[in-house]
């Protein structure tokens, strides 16, 4: 069994980190700051894609998968740690979506179990709604996990398996030898393994375009409102026009998010939380009573069509990416880690990894 690094400590480091520890490899995770505070802390935990028929059909199989083990690896992380990711099946109500055959067609084919409701039903869905749905799209099997949660239970139970998780260990360049990378450049100094795993988020794109790899991972904000709401508020996960509530288990909803091009700028700014505030007290009027306990942000790691690279590096043989999983990182995570251990360890793989290839979402030819 071999020595491997994971350069990065998100949800999905931390899930390939665990994968590759299941299958007997000694594993270290090298994290620039501190582990699980970017993206996979900041976001919301719904696990499915938001409109998930206006993606690619490999994001699709991703996310099936991923929902499938979701219950089960929630109650082993719980059953480990003592830590609960609160993996709930909410369901996801999204009113007027205006391509209602597209999303038919997509849940007959992926056997999504997609209801087509009235305004009516919307209601009894979701009573605090505050808009009328004249359509809306329910997808009764969706659930949430708390994500912060989440990315706690997967820490803990990482250290408690034997895995290393080296915080504010950035690594700053590849020592190559010939085809190969001998070793990561930290402030620590060199350290050498058998094999690397780039899962490092929006942070990818520079960090693999030093090996000649130029993959189009950008970062792309995203802002967040909590509220502090009594338990029961709010029943569903609930989209509007791109907006979102999610209901958690003691009563504080989130509502989200911005989509934003700013670069590495995570700042949460009023504009954002004077929008969101007002987007969510349309939505569910309710929310406007409500404290904001807090408004943050984060940077989702971008991608075209938000498909993620998972796979080999197209000419170092022994360095491997997971990264570019945009706005569903969290229900595309555990497929994503078990599909690319599934190509490291040359086994039979749970879905085709060719859409997924790092040489085939390159920016162009190697330099
Ligand atoms: C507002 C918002 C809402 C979202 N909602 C959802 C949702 O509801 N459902 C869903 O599925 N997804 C959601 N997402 C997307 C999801 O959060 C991301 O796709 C996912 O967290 C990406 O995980 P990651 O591990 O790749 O990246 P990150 O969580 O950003 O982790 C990457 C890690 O790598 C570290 N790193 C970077 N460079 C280096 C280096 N050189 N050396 C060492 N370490 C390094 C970073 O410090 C970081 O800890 C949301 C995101 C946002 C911002």
């Amino acid at each position: 069994m071999s020595e491997v690094i994971v350069v990065g400590a998100g949800i999905i480091g931390m899930l390939t980190a665990r994968e590759l520890a299941a299958v007997g490899h000694t594993v270290t995770v090298l994290e620039r700051a501190r582990p699980a505070r970017e993206s996979s802390w900041a976001g919301g935990g719904i696990l499915s894609p938001l409109y998930p028929w206006r993606y690619p059909d490999v994001v699709s199989e991703l996310a099936r998968w991923s929902q499938r083990a979701y219950p089960g690896l929630c109650e082993a992380l719980r059953t480990e740690t003592g830590i609960d990711p609160e993996c709930e099946p909410s369901g996801l109500l999204i009113g007027e979506p205006g391509d209602l055959d597209d999303a038919r067609a997509w849940a007959a084919r992926f056997d999504a179990g997609l209801e087509v409701t009235d305004a009516a039903g919307a209601r009894a869905l979701e009573p605090r709604l505050g808009v009328d749905f004249a359509t809306g799209a329910w997808l009764p099997a969706v659930g949430q996990v708390r994500n912060p949660r989440m990315v706690r239970a997967l820490r803990a139970s990482l250290e408690l398996g034997g895995v290393e998780i080296r915080s504010d260990c950035p690594v700053q360049g590849w020592e190559r030898s010939g085809a190969r990378i001998a070793a990561v450049r930290t402030p620590a100094g060199r350290l050498s393994a058998d094999v690397f795993v780039v899962a490092s988020g929006a942070w990818s794109g520079a960090l693999l375009e030093q090996t000649g790899l130029r993959l189009p991972i950008e970062p792309v904000r995203g802002q967040m409102v909590l509220f502090r709401g009594p338990p029961g508020l709010l029943r569903r996960i609930t989209l509007y026009e791109g907006r979102y509530a999610i209901p958690r288990r003691d009563g504080r909803v989130l509502f989200g998010s911005t989509l934003e091009y700013t670069g590495f700028e995570k700042r949460a700014t009023p504009q954002a939380l004077e929008e969101l505030r007002r987007d969510a007290a349309r939505l569910i009027p309710a929310l406007a009573d409500l404290p904001v306990e807090c408004h943050w942000a984060g940077l989702r790691p971008g991608s075209p069509d938000g498909v993620p690279a998972i796979g080999p590096h197209p000419e170092i043989a022994n360095l491997y990416v997971c990264s570019g999983h945009f706005r569903n990182g969290v229900v595309l995570g555990p497929a994503s880690a078990r599909l690319l251990v599934d190509q490291l360890s040359a086994r039979e793989p749970i879905l085709d990894p060719a859409p997924c290839q790092p040489a085939r979402l390159a920016r162009s030819s190697l330099a």
